[in-house]
């Protein structure tokens, strides 16, 4: 299982009043409630992290790694998109990635991004959008479990 995760908006809210704290590795902090969020969909799924964050090539994977494990999230590895070069909005990045990918993982997608509410429907229905400002909730965190149990009951 594969999970495409943004991070600004999902384990960075956006908050315009509010700079966010910025820890020791120069990358801001993780909120509270995304990282026991997060954790709950991981510790449940084993899935693994596939960075879809515009940030996603600013680290090396280790570095990513890193910066995860100091924020209490425990990950061996962590997968990325390749670079945006032809700066995609995000909804025609993943469009292109899932049409030009030959994998089996069955994944789900969390993100912010408005851009993929225009998602064609089967990757819509794999997408667990968070309100930018609030980002990743417990509640998100049920509905991903629920969507992912689906998906591994499916055989295709
Ligand atoms: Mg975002």
């Amino acid at each position: 299982m594969l999970l495409y995760l943004d991070i600004d908006g999902v384990m960075v809210p956006a908050n315009s009043w509010r700079k966010p704290e910025i820890l020791e590795d120069g990358f801001p902090a993780f909120s509270t409630m995304a990282i026991k969020s997060l954790n709950k969909i991981i510790s449940n799924t084993s899935a693994t992290i596939v960075l879809t964050t515009s940030h996603k090539h600013t680290y090396s994977l280790n570095e990513w790694c890193t910066i995860f494990n100091r924020r209490d999230i425990s990950i061996q590895e962590i997968g990325r998109l390749p670079k945006n070069t032809n700066h995609l909005n995000r909804k025609d990045e993943l469009i292109r990635w899932f049409n030009a990918s030959r994998s089996k993982d069955k994944f789900i997608i969390i993100d912010d991004d408005k851009s993929l509410n225009a998602l064609p429907k089967n990757l819509k229905e794999k997408l667990i959008q968070t309100s930018g400002s609030v980002g990743l909730t417990d509640y998100l965190a049920d509905e991903a479990l629920d969507k992912i149990q689906k998906l591994e009951l499916t055989t295709n």
